[in-house]
């Protein structure tokens, strides 16, 4: 029983390639006694731990009785070990505090009187947008940029979301980046649309970006839709919608990567690559 109480680092992984942590993060997972992760940080980061660090499963689990771990168990579990003396590593996919609960464990940790450091990481938000050419900002295309979650239902009355609001700052000028929007990809296209966004509103989605299958889809809101099921896009994957989209057709034929499917030039011997006819 030792009388030390650990700390807790709540460390952003980035994207999914390994060498996109940061130099913190590297030097915490080399050091920490505890490492919990979930799904979104990459496995090649979690195998690298030493092999003496206890590596402990924390995420939503993909099989088919859909069982993960409750957010309140997470928070539990890292008090707990932390009260064991031991240094945890919390390691989130990309930032902790974009759409990664980082807040509500950091919140969780000081009520507990847990100390605690966050270390941010690079959020897919930006990374998987840039990786594929696409800027989220850019001097002529986009002055203002908005990471919002396709999760919402936006025909719930009580969605959190004011898709007039964000299809107004799309028609400004503004990108709007869609985290966890794959599922819904339909319901967003149709409720920016129905807020007046013209459907040759440049799209484009980009999945599992700087892992090894990374895969990038362009169109407008009038053909993301179809994209998406074409060549399968699965989550996790970011949906991007402005003008900052027209930006990879001018830049994507030097972009050393993936592939993706969209550039006229090289579009169609993609898709077949992805298994569509
Ligand atoms: N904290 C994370 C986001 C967690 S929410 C971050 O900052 O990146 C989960 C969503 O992140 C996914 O649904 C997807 O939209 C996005 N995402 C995470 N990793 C991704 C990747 N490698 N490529 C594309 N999207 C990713």
């Amino acid at each position: 029983m030792s009388m030390h109480t650990g700390t807790v680092y709540l460390v952003g992984a980035g994207p999914g390639d390994p060498e996109l942590l940061t130099v913190k993060a590297r030097r915490l997972l080399d050091d920490a006694d505890v490492v919990c992760h979930d799904n979104l940080a990459d496995d090649r980061i979690v195998e690298s731990c030493p092999e003496t660090t206890e590596r402990m499963y924390v995420g939503k689990r993909p099989g088919p009785d859909g069982e993960r771990t409750t957010q309140e168990e997470i928070n539990c579990l890292l008090v707990r070990l932390a009260r064991e003396g031991k240094d945890v590593v919390r390691l989130k996919g990309g930032d902790p505090t974009v759409f990664g609960r980082g807040g509500e464990e950091a919140e969780h940790l000081a009520a507990a009187g847990i100390d605690f450091d966050i270390v941010p990481g690079i959020s897919s938000a930006v990374a998987a947008p840039a990786v594929a050419g696409i800027p989220v900002t850019h001097r002529d295309h986009a002055s203002s940029v908005t990471f919002v979650t396709g999760h919402e239902d936006p025909t719930k009355a009580e969605s959190a979301l004011d898709w007039d609001g964000l299809a107004a700052t799309v028609r400004a000028g503004g990108t709007l980046v869609i985290l966890m929007g794959v599922r819904r990809l339909p319901d967003n296209v149709t409720a920016l649309r129905n807020a007046g966004l013209p459907e040759d509103t440049p799209a484009a989605m980009i999945e599992k970006a700087t892992r090894d299958d990374e895969f990038t889809v362009t169109g407008t809101l009038d053909t993301i839709v179809e994209r998406r099921d074409e060549v399968g896009i699965e989550p996790p994957a970011v949906t991007v919608v402005g003008d900052v989209v027209s930006v990879r057709d001018r830049v994507a034929e030097f972009l050393e990567g993936a592939p993706s499917v969209g550039v006229p030039s090289f579009a169609d011997a993609v898709v077949s690559e992805r298994g569509v006819e």
